[in-house]
């Protein structure tokens, strides 16, 4: 070695010496970190080699080199990096000038000792030549890493990825064997294995014990070490270098692993870094590929259920726009696969259907009602809002059901009015028995009870009736008429009742003149039907209040009672024909149970709507609400 001393130059003192420390025995080294100390080192001496230590950060504009350019030029010069990489830029300096060698972590004494013999024993020329072609191998594998992300990011197939990181993996780091292993759950599987002379990777799904992913996969490090050592039961490695899957701010999936179990070679830093590139391409695509299969596997499950789904159901974005469909719903309409992503009401021409998705707002998020089809058909659809997804309407045929209902409807009415008459004689009898003689104590009471049970069957029989004309229509003229007196009008009545119950029935009126296109003799039927409820399940001593009001739209009434309530469960059911509640408070209570069904059905009829707010022993709150018209003038 012809050199007695080199200059060591760079930034930070603390790294200077501890290159300095690396150097043989008989070469002296000045550690410097001025630029202009350093051109005059450079001036005075001219067998001195330098010794460039790259910062950890910055480019080589930060250390002035190209002032020095003269003096560089004719300096052999070494770049040490305390990294395990150094960046182009740095490469290219080194390649500027007089270059005789590139050193990364990890090096040693050895390493820098034959780079100093280079700088005088070496052909120049050669060691360019061997610095080109570490460059361009770098470079080489820079491009594979490059492609090989940018071919496993286009796709979405678990084992698709898998094959093509393990190939390049195997390729570049020139290992006997590469394989894939992943965590699932508390156990690890080797997915892929590549051997260096098989020509196609294997797709597996074994088993392993490998305690070296294990340690990986819990440190999330990577682990590279050269010794003989067992891996896994039957795998005795000479080298290895394992590295984890890794998806960022995420739990390591799984382990790349290449081994050298034949050959006796080390992998490298550089094989690391390599590797650790592939390795976090592979854990995003890998993600990607586990979200893709998850909503395909939604959505293949929410296709079958619309497949099999009896039910007509059509899915569409807020837009109204078509996005999901059942078989029954495109059979019924006509919606074919094309009008995805097209107006509803383009390919689903119903009046009705259109109106029920335009009265839903946030406000209103569920609607249901009966729609007719032009074949005669009658659906019941029920359309809802589902937030951020749009809206959905479920749509079953009730055209048996109705068929069913005007039959009995009729078959009721029938009966009902045949049994009228010869009830009305029978009545008429028996109230007039007593002018045929006197009657003792026990005929009289005989005569009560049989008219009462008379009367029964005759308010069953002139409730059943009604019932039929509402839902039929007939005897339903509307026109508008000032709904407040027509309340006032039903309290006034009730008030005879209610001082027999012992009850306080009270009213208040809203200010204004409440008008309301209806039916006068249906609407007080509905309010004398409520009214007069009120008084029957309610306590002596107790109170009944109505009160009338009205918003932009709707004339709303209250009925509120003092009474017995109604529990939760059976408040769906009461508007339902024959259905009372049984209970001890309301047993000896009187009554058919088609009351509230005729004023479901009137108010109905008059397009409004009714609900019951109630709780057992705390009384109840009836409200209906009916559109109001303008006034007649
Ligand atoms: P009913 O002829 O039996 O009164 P309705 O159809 O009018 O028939 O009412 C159905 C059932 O609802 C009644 O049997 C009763 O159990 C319950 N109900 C109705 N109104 C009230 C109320 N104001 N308070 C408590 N329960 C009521």
């Amino acid at each position: 070695m012809d050199i007695s001393h080199v200059v060591i130059f760079g930034e930070d003192n603390a790294s200077l010496s501890e290159v300095a420390a690396l150097l043989p025995a008989q070469i002296r080294g000045v550690c410097l970190s001025d630029p202009v100390a350093l051109q005059t080192a450079l001036q005075e001496s001219d067998s001195a080699a330098l010794i460039l230590v790259v910062p950890a950060t910055g480019t080589p504009e930060r250390l002035n080199l190209p002032q020095l350019g003269p003096y560089l030029a004719r300096t052999p010069l070494i770049l040490v990096s305390l990294q395990t990489q150094v960046s182009a830029e740095w490469i290219e300096v080194l390649l500027a000038y007089h270059p005789c060698g590139l050193l990364t972590r990890p090096f040693d004494h050895d390493q820098l000792e034959k780079a100093l013999v280079q700088t005088t024993s070496r052909d120049l020329q050669e060691t360019l030549a061997e610095t080109n072609r570490q460059l361009n191998a770098r470079i080489q594998e820079i491009n594979t890493v490059y492609t090989v992300g940018k071919s496993v990011a286009s796709s979405l197939d678990t084992g698709e990825i898998l094959e093509r990181i393990i190939v390049p993996a195997v390729n570049l780091t020139q290992a006997d064997s590469g394989f894939v292993i992943l965590r699932e759950g508390d156990q690890l599987f080797v997915h892929m294995a590549k051997h260096r002379d098989d020509l196609a990777p294997e797709l597996l799904h074994a088993p392993t014990s490998d305690r070296i992913a294990w340690q990986v996969i819990r440190s999330g490090r990577p682990t590279m070490l050269h010794r003989e050592i067992k891996i896994a039961t039957d795998l005795l490695a000479r080298a290895f270098l394992y590295v984890p899957l890794r998806k960022p701010g995420a739990d390591v999936s799984g382990v790349l692993g290449v081994v050298n179990w034949k050959k006796d070679v080390p992998f490298t830093e550089n094989q690391l870094f390599t590797l650790s590139t592939v390795a976090d391409f592979a854990a995003v695509a890998l993600e990607n590929a586990r979200l893709f299969s998850l909503r395909e596997a939604e959505h293949s499950r929410l296709t079958a259920i619309l497949q099999h789904a009896a039910e007509a159901i059509i899915v569409t974005n807020p837009a109204d726009r078509l996005w999901l469909w059942s078989n029954a719903a495109a059979r019924l309409f006509n919606i074919l696969p094309e009008a995805q992503g097209q107006c509803l009401f383009d390919h689903v021409k119903n009046a009705e259907l259109e109106e029920l998705f335009s009265q839903i707002s946030p406000e209103t998020p569920f609607i249901h009602a009966e729609v007719n089809l032009t074949n005669g058909a009658v659906y019941n659809a029920q359309v809802s809002n589902i937030d951020g997804i749009g809206r959905i309407a479920v749509m079953q045929d009730i055209t048996n059901l109705k068929e069913l209902d005007r039959l009995k409807s009729e078959f009721v009415s029938t009966v009902s009015h045949d049994l009228r008459t010869p009830l009305t004689s029978i009545q008429g009898y028996i109230a007039l028995l007593d002018r045929a003689g006197p009657l003792n104590k026990l005929q009289s009471d005989f005569v009560g009870t049989a008219l009462a049970s008379l009367d029964h069957i005759t308010a069953l029989i002139s409730d059943l009736l009604d019932i039929g004309r509402i839902e039929a229509g007939y005897d339903l003229e509307m026109k508008p008429l000032r709904f407040d007196d027509l309340i006032e009008a039903a309290v006034e009545t009730s008030q005879i009742a209610a001082r027999e119950a012992s009850i306080a029935l009270t009213v208040q009126m809203c200010q204004a003149p409440l008008w309301v296109r209806g039916n006068a003799r249906r609407l007080r039927q509905v309010l004398d039907n409520l009214i007069s409820n009120a008084i029957k399940y309610n306590h002596s001593g107790g109170w009944v209040h109505v009160e009338a009001g009205q918003d932009s739209e709707h004339a709303i009434v209250h009925v509120s009672d003092s009474g017995v309530g109604i529990p939760l469960d059976e408040q769906s059911r009461i508007f339902d024909r024959f259905y009372r509640v049984q209970s001890v408070e309301t047993e000896n209570i009187k009554g058919t149970g088609l009351g509230l069904s005729i004023v479901k059905s009137v108010i109905e009829k008059h397009n409004g709507r009714i609900w019951v707010k109630s709780g057992v022993g705390k009384g109840s709150t009836f409200t209906f609400v009916l559109p109001t018209c303008e006034a007649e003038s």
